[in-house]
This record gives C-alpha cells, structure tokens and sequence, in this order.
C-alpha cells in the first residue's frame, strides 16, 4: 500500500470500530501510529484499542469530550496552525456523530486550516444498510429528547417526514419509544438493529406494531439504533372525512381507541388531533 500519510498541519478525523476490531482501517491504523497529538473522549477507553492493534503512538493522547470541546478547540487550531497532524477520534465509531467534534472541526475550518478524514465505522450507516428499508433519502435524528413534549414534537414531524429516519435509542428506553410510535404509525416498518459488528449481532424487522409487541415481550439490551420507514407525504385531510371515518369505525362496534388507531394509520394524520377528534365526536359536539 502506498503511504498516505499527510504532510502539513491538518486536522483528521479518523472513525474506530464500534464493535470488531477488525474494523480499523489500515490507513486509521498509520495515522494513528504517527499523528503528533490524539484527541480521544477517554484516554483509557482509547488505550485499549491502541494495544489491541499493538499500536506504540510516539504522540500524547488527550481527553476531548463535550464539557471540555469549546475550550480546547483553539488549543487544537493552534497546533495545527504550528504544522502538526492532529488526530481526532471518539470512543466508537465516527467523531461528530452523536459525539464530539463538529465544534473543534468548524474553528479549524474557519481558522482557514485543513481538515480530513479517514473514514470508516459509523452505527447510523451500517443501521441504514441492514435495514431493509429505503437508503436513498434518510434523516438522522440523534438520540430523542427524553421529555414527552420533545418526543411528541419529533412524532408529529415524522408524520409529515417521506425520508427513512434513523435514531439511536438506549435498550432502557427502547420498549417505550417504541410502543409510543407504535401508536402513531403502526402500519410502518421498522428494523431496530443491535450489536451491530458485535457477537450478539440483531436485526428485528417488521411493522412498529409487530417489533414494538416483541421487544415488550422480552428484554433487548446492547447499543440500538432504530431505522424507522418514511411516511407518505403530508396530504391535508379534511377534518369531515376524518369525522366520518371515526363516526363509521365507531359506529361498526370499533372502540374509541381503536378507531382513532385506524383512522391515523389510513389518513396519515396526528394521533392527538385525531383522538381529540373523537372524543368530541362521542360527546355528540360537532366537529
Ligand atoms: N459516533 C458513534 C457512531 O459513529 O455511530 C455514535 C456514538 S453514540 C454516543 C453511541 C450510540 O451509537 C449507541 O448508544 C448506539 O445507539 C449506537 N451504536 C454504537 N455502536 C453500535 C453498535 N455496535 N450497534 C448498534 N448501535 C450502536
């Protein structure tokens, strides 16, 4: 292989394993070795790879992490400023997604200095590939909010969202999320994906309905990321069919509950618009 090394004062961001060693890119591996400075979420967490790989690195090896990247990213301009190749990397996967490093990366950018990378693992795009599910349009959404209100604004805009969407998730609150998309859109297919690269390595496809049944049954535990199929595009309904619609369904014997389920999943619409709906509909109110 020829030696890629670059020369100069830059920065890379180098992607590590998220799980197989064996993912670490031999060109990772040069840059690593020989990088004057790495910057790492937690040196000992880092260390670890470095010795799995037999890697001797001649540089220091410094903790970035989100308390501290503000104030040191002019510390990491001026090195680079002074011609050193800096190295950044996170504790799994690619820096900057869902973990530091977007912030270091704009001041070494505005600073008018170089940025690269070296690119490899990261759990959001191996998601997206074993899903099953469209790859040509997808939105990454993070981790969601932990607050109701956060969650319930996220829902709301998927409703309207035709790209898949992706989110990384705890195994803690996996069977929460989701049972409370579930609710929104069952009829949408979801791949929930753990311990991607790993020994206990799982895709669990199907409905939101079907998975969310699963998962409730039993525990899933390990890293998650949830790859969550598109909706059809926001097409107003008029709130008369929507009326009609949940006046038939309950009318045919359908609970409240459920005609609400139905009508949201046929029309595309809120579940909350749609169950207020209802609930004024069964008071006898008009709409
Ligand atoms: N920077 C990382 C990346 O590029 O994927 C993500 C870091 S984020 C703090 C950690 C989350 O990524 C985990 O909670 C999990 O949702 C997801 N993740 C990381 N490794 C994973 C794996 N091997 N399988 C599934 N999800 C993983």
């Amino acid at each position: 292989m020829t030696e890629v090394l670059p020369s100069g004062g830059q920065l890379m961001v180098v992607a590590t394993p998220i799980g197989n060693l064996g993912d670490l890119s031999p060109r990772a591996l040069d840059l690593l070795a020989s990088a004057d400075v790495v910057y790492c979420e937690d040196t000992r967490h880092s260390r670890t790879l470095f010795s799995a790989h037999h890697i001797t690195p001649r540089h220091r090896l410094l903790a970035l992490h989100e308390h501290n990247e503000a104030a040191l990213s002019l510390e990491v301009v001026e090195r680079v400023a002074r011609g050193e190749l800096v190295v950044l990397i996170s504790d799994a996967g690619t820096p900057g997604i869902s973990d530091p490093g977007a912030r270091v990366v704009a001041a070494v950018a505005e600073a008018g200095l170089r940025v690269s990378t070296a690119p490899g693992p990261t759990a959001l795009v191996g998601a997206l590939t074993v899903s099953g599910l469209a790859t040509d349009r997808f939105v990454m959404e993070g981790f969601l909010g932990r607050k109701a209100g956060e969650r319930a604004r996220s829902y709301a805009a998927w409703r309207r969202e035709a790209r898949t969407i992706v989110f990384y998730e705890s195994p803690q609150r996996l069977a929460t999320t989701l049972a409370e998309l579930a609710r929104e859109f069952p009829s949408r297919r979801v791949a929930v994906v753990r311990e991607l690269t790993k020994l206990h390595e799982e895709v669990l496809r199907g409905t939101l309905a079907e998975v969310a049944e699963e998962v409730a049954r039993r525990e899933v535990l390990g890293e998650i990321v949830v790859v969550l199929e598109g909706g059809a595009p926001a097409a107003a309904v008029d709130e008369e069919v929507l009326s009609a619609a949940l006046g038939e369904a309950m009318a045919g014997g359908a609970t409240l509950r459920d005609a609400v389920a139905g009508v949201v999943d046929a029309f595309g619409v809120a579940h909350r618009e749609t169950y207020e709906l209802a609930l004024r509909l069964r008071a006898g109110g008009a709409t």
